[in-house]
């Protein structure tokens, strides 16, 4: 198709022009001086968008599920209790990559749609006399159903439990798209990866790290080698990494890094959820349904729609790609044929999403959804035009 092509599936998102030719130039020696400077560039602005300065930030070749491997095998040993918060498709692979180390998962199974429960943790954590849970793994924002967690509840309800486990997110589709602040909410480890709100295009795994999990490294008996953190950091300390590194995809950070900077951490928050509201209006306004049930936990990344009764959310999204080339994030897991995902992040302007809601109303009404067409666009027009004063509010 001619024109620009739009990948709306939550993540990968779109890699933007700048990030393009800034991975497309020729390839430096990793083990040299220039490679040093680039690999301490992109550690510090990393730690910017993790809101971090006590944190370590370390970077493998690899995805998210690699990153979860990666926290696992670092921070716990075979038969750790571990409580993990299950609300959705990711949260259940996170949990079950740690029963996959020998990790004893107690589950706190939660409603798909809905966020996980603080209060729940803490009561969890407040009958943990014995002090057995070594940590607490949650998902920030449940990319497979569109909600985000509130970590810094959690935080707060591990702080009033006065329980010493560990707090291991997941900030994959978070990160660059809403407010996550490692050291306030006294972050362990959020483990990330780099096709999402840094607009990179897949093979990476990033974590930052708190000092408390590095003190857990030290006595974690996990089998590792390509995933062993004190590796990392020591290379990195002499500018470098223990393997041969991704570096095409670190010329990309950097760009991506100094992209956010100039748009402003709060900025890309504030764009983030601004369109993710222009798009939940124009959802509501064509009579279809929200999949999460708090708006206080709707997610700046993504929009889950429930697709109305009787009809195959996967037959749409394959009618929506054939009809008008757009590409929706099918539903995951035990909701799968029941929703249909907008992502909504990265870079992304007004305009686009118009294009892109636009596109959704056609496919409806030509799938036989009775919607009035338009209906949805002027709603987010509306939206949008009421808070255009407060684009970049910063
Ligand atoms: N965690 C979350 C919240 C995700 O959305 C994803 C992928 O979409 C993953 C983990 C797994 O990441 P990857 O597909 O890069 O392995």
């Amino acid at each position: 198709m001619s024109g620009r092509s739009f990948l709306q599936i939550p993540g990968p998102s779109l890699v933007p022009e700048r990030v393009v030719r800034a991975m497309s130039q020729p390839l430096i020696d990793h083990r040299g001086p220039q490679f040093a400077a680039l690999q301490r560039e992109v550690t510090s602005g990393l730690k910017e968008i993790f809101q971090t300065v006590e944190g370590r930030v370390l970077l493998f070749p690899g995805s998210g599920t690699g990153a979860w491997e990666c926290c696992i095998v670092n921070t716990l040993s075979p038969g750790d209790k571990v409580l993990g918060c299950v609300n959705g498709h990711f949260s259940d692979l996170f949990c079950k990559t740690a029963t996959a180390h020998g990790i004893d998962v107690e589950r706190l199974e939660v409603e798909y749609g809905a966020g996980v429960p603080a209060e729940q943790i803490e009561e969890r954590l407040r009958r943990d006399q014995e002090r057995q849970i070594k940590a607490v793994l949650v998902v920030q924002t449940e990319t497979s159903t569109g909600v985000t967690s509130n970590l810094a509840e959690i935080r707060k309800a591990m702080d009033a439990a006065a329980h010493p486990a560990l707090l291991l997110a997941d900030v994959v589709s978070s990160l660059g798209c809403s407010d996550l602040r490692f050291d306030e909410w006294k972050l362990d480890v959020a483990l990330t990866a780099p096709q999402k709100g840094l607009m990179l295009p897949p093979g990476m795994a990033l974590l930052a790290v708190s000092e408390k999990a590095l003190e857990a490294n030290r006595s974690a008996k996990c089998p590792r080698s390509f995933w062993d953190w004190r590796q990392v950091l020591e290379s990195n300390a002499a500018g470098h990494f223990p393997y041969t590194p991704a570096t095409a995809l670190l010329f990309g950070l950097s760009e991506s890094l100094k992209m956010l900077s100039e748009e402003g951490l709060q900025n890309v928050f504030h764009r983030h959820a601004r369109l993710a509201e222009a798009c939940r209006r124009a959802v509501e306004a064509m009579n279809l349904k929200l999949f999460p049930r708090n708006p206080a936990e709707y997610s700046n990344t993504l929009t889950a729609i429930a697709m109305p009764h009787g009809l195959d959310a996967d037959a749409f999204i394959d009618h929506t790609l054939k009809l008008v080339d757009l590409p929706l994030g099918k539903g995951l897991g035990k909701v799968k044929g029941k929703l249909f995902r907008i992502g909504h992040l990265g870079s992304l302007n007004e305009l686009e999403l118009l294009g892109v809601l636009a596109g959704i109303e056609m496919a409806l009404k030509s799938f036989a959804v009775k919607i009035p067409l338009g209906a949805g666009l002027a709603a987010a027009e509306t939206y949008l035009l009421e808070t255009s004063d407060r684009r970049s509010p910063l």
